[in-house]
């Protein structure tokens, strides 16, 4: 039935880049198959999956919706993916996303925008604005993203649709292809807050093949399902709530606040006074890092080779010219230049500094508060087109999000609220390092 679906209106999202028809009914029936005998006792047996087109899929092209990458097929599977196939999922397909995941609106794909499905002439954010915009239009039970900077959770609020990064280390990035590998992490975009407990049950774990890969005990999350605040104590920080904020978003926050403080939890404001200087921080780190992870594109290996070049050197040139698309040529110029000797203690040092102040509020506030709540993002939706010329106003539409990458922290949305024109708004949780438990517990206080 979804593949029906996808047939019938993804013409309209645009939020799948490749569909798994029949492949992908093919093992359905399989897996029915082991149900019928018993021998497929994962609650995601037979349920159907998509993914964000940078996930590498073993003999499924992962494009990361570059011309770059526009008919790359992996030889292997993401760790991920293994885990769901271990568990029974069934993928049917890969989505949209902005090109290497740079980006807030999925206006930056080389193939195609992505509409949101509340409102066609507006972005599902980005850059999983795929993933986020097939689940909300039930184009597929569930979805994995990723997220460096907000890339999971600004859409899932964009689409009223329920989204976690998790800790750094508590999924494998092994398959995930890198855009900043110190932020980078793989997450579920689900329907609800239960499914996301099951989806984190599958796929964290300590895995060998990514060496920041956290060895911990990983909690059965669904235990964390329980309608139970009481006495936790919750911060809401006041340079998340002042100006630049949306009143209709602010309002939308202030309500769950107030659902919050009945059911019994503690909730009060406090300040995390560097959040001004988490933009910029975020900027150089993540385009320095992107500048580094993005050379292996050189044509020669795997990928887009430009057709005319006069020698070796030229062959870089052309390929990576004709490669890459504006957004991501601006991050490799900025990283360059942040990276080179002169600039390197004025910006990239800099920003390592900012990164462990920055870490350093967010460990002083958890030693007062069990979860951190805020809105995702400043505004809901926006037209497309209207922000895709202006990448600085974009880049500041990451306010809210951004520093939970810098500091490793665990960070859920859960849609809180439509504002007037009827688009959804998600209430973003922040957790203590692989403290998902209790930020599903609050968040499944919404369900
Ligand atoms: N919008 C942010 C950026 O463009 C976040 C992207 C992400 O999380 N992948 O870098």
């Amino acid at each position: 039935s979804f593949l029906e679906r996808i047939e019938k209106i993804d013409s309209k999202v645009g939020s799948y880049l490749s569909v798994l028809g029949e492949d992908a009914v093919k093992r359905a029936m399989e897996i029915q198959e082991k149900i019928d005998k018993g021998e497929a006792k994962s609650p995601l047996s037979g349920i159907p999956v998509a993914i964000k087109d940078n996930i590498c899929t073993e003999g499924i092209k992962t494009t990361c919706a570059s011309k770059m990458l526009h008919n790359f097929v992996p030889p292997y599977n993401a760790t991920v993916i293994k885990k769901l196939l271990d568990d029974n999922a069934v993928i049917i397909g890969k989505l949209n996303m902005d090109e290497f995941a740079m980006g807030g609106s999925t206006e930056n794909s080389y193939f195609k925008p992505t509409k949101n499905p509340w409102d066609l002439e507006r972005v599902p954010g980005g850059s999983s604005g795929g993933s986020a915009a097939a689940v909300a239009a039930n184009l597929t039970a569930f979805a994995l993203g990723s997220d460096t900077g907000g890339s999971i959770r600004q859409p899932a609020s964009f689409c009223g649709v329920v989204g976690i990064k998790p800790t750094y280390g508590a999924v494998s990035r092994f398959g995930l292809v890198a855009f900043a590998s110190s932020l980078d992490q793989i997450g579920p975009l689900t329907k609800d807050v239960t499914d996301c407990a099951v989806v984190l049950n599958c796929i964290t774990g300590y895995d060998p093949m990514d060496s920041t890969s956290a060895k911990v005990e990983y909690p059965d999350y669904t235990k964390a399902l329980v309608n139970d605040v009481k006495g936790l104590k919750i911060g809401i920080p006041k340079e998340y709530m002042g100006e630049g904020l949306n009143s209709e978003v602010r309002e939308a926050v202030l309500n769950a606040v107030e659902v919050l403080r009945k059911l019994g939890a503690q909730c009060e404001e406090f300040s995390l006074p560097l959040t001004e200087y988490a933009i910029p921080a975020y900027y150089l780190i993540s385009s320095a890092e992107a500048s580094s992870n993005l050379a292996r594109y050189d044509g020669i290996k795997y990928g887009y080779r430009a057709e005319k070049f006069t020698d070796l050197l030229d062959l870089y040139k052309q390929t990576r010219s004709e490669g890459f698309g504006t957004e991501v040529k601006r991050r490799i110029m900025l990283g360059t230049y942040a990276l080179s000797s002169g600039y390197y203690d004025a910006y990239y040092k800099k920003a390592l500094q900012v990164r462990t102040l920055i870490k350093k509020g967010f460990d002083e506030a958890f030693e007062k508060y069990d979860v951190i709540l805020g809105p995702t993002a400043p505004t809901t939706a926006y037209k497309l087109g209207e922000k895709v010329n202006n990448p600085l106003e974009m880049y500041l539409g990451d306010i809210y999000t951004v520093s939970v990458n810098i500091a490793g922290l665990p960070g859920l949305v859960v849609p809180c609220g439509f504002d007037s024109k009827g688009l959804p708004i998600g209430l973003q949780l922040i957790g203590k390092p692989f403290d998902e438990s209790t930020l599903l517990k609050v968040g499944y206080t919404f369900e």
